[in-house]
């Protein structure tokens, strides 16, 4: 089997070997240990400073959306939502569940973000962005710039939901001055699904989360940052996903590197479907994956094709598009030779 999908993604042999083990009891000094130090190599692949708040949330990244979203704005709030796809969508799902008023920044596919799509709103008047910044249903990279500078021009706290483009893009949490980065264990980090992230920048927590009434229980923010003075967490943690994150980041000295990698993947790949006739979009896109236009609109098939006859798994596209693309993951421990075979084996289904 070999994945080209976002994820899970394909997964590095140490990190089967930690998996593979006995977990231990959490409640020891030992595991403690483990997660502190866990928490601080995170905010260094982060770019960010030691006063933030990390926690770790057992749950899928839709977990640490919800909380962040949930503990940080309430009905007092206004949030533009950059929505340009199914993720940007879940925000503002989460935001209509909880009662955050909130206007949507619409892309359409196909289109680019840029600040032309923010002049018919009355900026002042928010208090919060949210952003999936690589958009992983169609690919497309938002630029970092850009909405930094509006949030920073218009008193607006940014919050970036990295999961799939940390590790795979550049990503500099304190000089964007992002006030909380959302992660998540199945994408580049290349671990098991199960724990999501939150790295929470300390003046934010202070104004915006900290004072609040609880809200919920399980997503409960405060209840976390207090366990993590300590290195522990309010309820049983997935142990075995600490344990290989904590194992994982050992191998990645520094961000930049890790996203060279991926982005020589992307590169190699997105040269050699040109010679296909295949067509990827013009947005920007993220190194994390290639949208792929089958201009036959064959892509279901061209799935199925590599799923039962190979065991190869690429990304369908939902809705839509679904016969006209699909995704493929630069991300994981994938090598140049594993496109190669990808590549050939494409030919033979178109
Ligand atoms: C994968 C992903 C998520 C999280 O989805 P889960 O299925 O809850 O892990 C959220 N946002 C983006 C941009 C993603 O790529």
């Amino acid at each position: 089997m070999k994945l080209f999908t976002v994820g899970p993604t394909e997964m590095y042999e140490d990190t089967f070997e930690v998996g593979s083990k006995q977990l231990p009891y959490f409640r020891t000094n030992e595991f403690s240990k483990i997660v502190l130090e866990t928490s601080s190599k995170m905010k260094k692949l982060l770019y960010t400073n030691e006063d933030t708040k990390l926690i770790f949330i057992t749950g899928s990244g839709s977990a640490a959306m919800e909380s962040i979203v949930s503990n940080s704005f309430n009905k007092e709030d206004k949030l533009l939502i950059i929505n340009g796809g199914t993720f940007g969508a879940r925000f503002k799902q989460i935001s209509e569940i909880y009662n955050i008023p909130y206007e949507t920044v619409d892309v359409k596919y196909g289109e680019t973000l840029n600040i032309e799509h923010f002049k018919n709103y009355n900026l002042k008047e928010f208090t919060g962005m949210l952003v999936n910044i690589d958009e992983t249903s169609t690919g497309q990279l938002y630029d970092i710039e850009l909405l930094s500078k509006i949030c920073n021009d218009n008193g607006i706290d940014l919050v970036v939901d990295a999961i799939s483009s940390f590790l795979a893009d550049e990503y500099y949490m304190d000089k964007y001055n992002i006030k909380c980065t959302v992660l998540s264990t199945q994408k580049a980090l290349s671990i098991s699904p199960g724990l999501s992230i939150l790295a929470i920048n300390n003046d934010f927590y202070e104004r915006k989360i900290k004072n609040k009434k609880p809200i919920n229980l399980y997503l409960n923010i405060n209840e976390h940052v207090v366990n993590m003075e300590r290195g522990q967490t309010p309820n049983t943690p997935a142990v075995g996903i600490i344990l290989e994150l904590h194992e994982r980041i050992k191998h990645i000295d520094s961000a930049i590197d890790e996203v060279n990698r991926v982005k020589e993947n992307a590169i190699y790949f997105r040269n050699k479907i040109k010679d296909l006739g295949l067509e990827t979009p013009s947005f920007p896109l993220s190194n994390a994956l290639t949208p792929i236009i089958f201009p036959n609109d064959n892509a279901k098939e061209v799935f199925e094709y590599l799923k039962n006859k190979y065991e190869i798994y690429v990304n369908p596209t939902g809705g839509e598009m679904g016969n006209k693309s699909l995704r493929v993951a630069h991300i994981g421990n994938l090598k140049k030779e594993d496109y190669d075979i990808l590549i050939e084996k494409m030919k033979e289904v178109l």
